[in-house]
């Protein structure tokens, strides 16, 4: 079974039916980087740009961020990396970050609302992705947006910090995508707007299901709550997937649902092409999606959306999809 996987490494993504799909890897190290390498993945769908700021005891500086997203993008060989601006605050705090405390961390200062209060930060950082965008194809990726307003500013240091490049005549590609990342309810709700903002959605489900549930997603005792199971969850998650489609706009999803082999199904019945994934569930996830035909999985799509509860949801896609865990 183990070479048959294999035999996924570096071919393109396609359903039983023929439609084409991608299968990214999500990365957090440069371990997960190489991993990725290593099984010729589509591209990296979530490089959590924090991890180089989280494994130092200093502000990276920005020629220091530029080299490590060029040393992902030479790995990737001309292949997508799509580089998430930092997202620390709540539980992720670098030690030479100073942070007011907060009663509930999770609802505050932390990810595009810390860059939008740290300009200095977050110029630095977009200087450092759009240089690095000269050697490889990079997107940039907006975490935890839940206003207009917070596209349309974080577009506008984008924009700010190319005029610069212009000025300097440093070289960077002037067509870098940017896209939102869909992880709160009010952006979910909001997705068609979001949409005519920006270039493209990736649904952030790990953080869509704790801001939906309001249950803390590191809160052991409630995790009877968090379920990406959840009918409102996977609700908010088919919204995003038709107004992103409507729009015109390419739509991932980067969260741990993408990776689950009871899910995968039937995100790709909600019309979900795109999935980002932990490296070690990529080729389990192109072998999946193999095997689905787009009229059975819509159906099922369709049957799971009028379920009640989490329990009936996951009873459902265990009965119809346990062959694939
Ligand atoms: C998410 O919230 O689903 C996500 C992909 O990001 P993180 O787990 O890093 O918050
Ligand atoms: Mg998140």
């Amino acid at each position: 079974f183990l070479s048959r996987l294999r035999s996924f490494a570096g071919r393109p993504a396609c359903s039983a039916d023929g439609v084409l799909l991608k299968v990214y890897g999500n990365a957090a190290s440069d371990a997960d980087i190489k991993s990725i390498v290593e099984v010729d993945g589509h591209g990296v769908g979530l490089y959590r740009t924090e991890y180089i700021y989280l494994t130092r005891a200093h502000l990276p500086a920005e020629g220091e961020q530029f080299w490590e997203y060029k040393k992902a993008l030479l790995a990737m060989k001309g292949r997508p990396v799509v580089f998430r601006t930092l997202d620390i605050g709540g539980d992720k705090i670098p030690s030479y970050l100073s942070m007011p405390e907060e009663k509930n961390p999770a609802l505050g200062h932390r990810a595009i609302r810390y860059s939008l209060s740290r300009v200095d930060i977050f110029r630095s950082q977009i200087k450092a992705i759009l240089r690095a965008s000269a050697y490889g194809d990079v997107s940039i990726l907006l975490p935890l947006i839940s206003a207009i307003d917070e596209v349309r500013s974080a577009k506008a240091v984008i924009d700010d910090v190319k005029e610069e490049l212009r000025r300097e005549g440093t070289a960077f590609n002037p067509r870098t995508k940017v896209g939102v990342v869909v992880e709160t309810p009010s952006a979910a709700v909001i997705s068609d707007l979001i949409a005519c903002e920006c270039d493209f959605l990736s649904i952030g489900s790990n953080d869509l299901i704790q801001y939906t549930m309001a249950v803390d997603r590191l809160a052991a005792a409630l995790s009877y709550l968090y379920s990406p199971f959840s009918p409102s969850v996977l609700r908010l998650v088919q919204t995003t997937i038709k107004n992103g489609a409507a729009a015109g706009k390419p739509v991932s999803l980067c969260g741990e649902m993408a990776g689950d082999p009871l899910l995968s199904p039937i995100l790709f019945g909600m019309g979900l092409r795109s999935f980002s994934v932990n490296p070690s569930e990529m080729l389990r996830t192109q072998w999946i999606l193999s095997l689905l035909k787009t009229e059975e999985m819509r159906a099922c799509a369709d049957e799971v959306l009028n379920l009640a509860t989490a329990g009936e949801i996951h009873r459902y896609c265990r009965e119809h999809f346990s062959r694939f865990v």
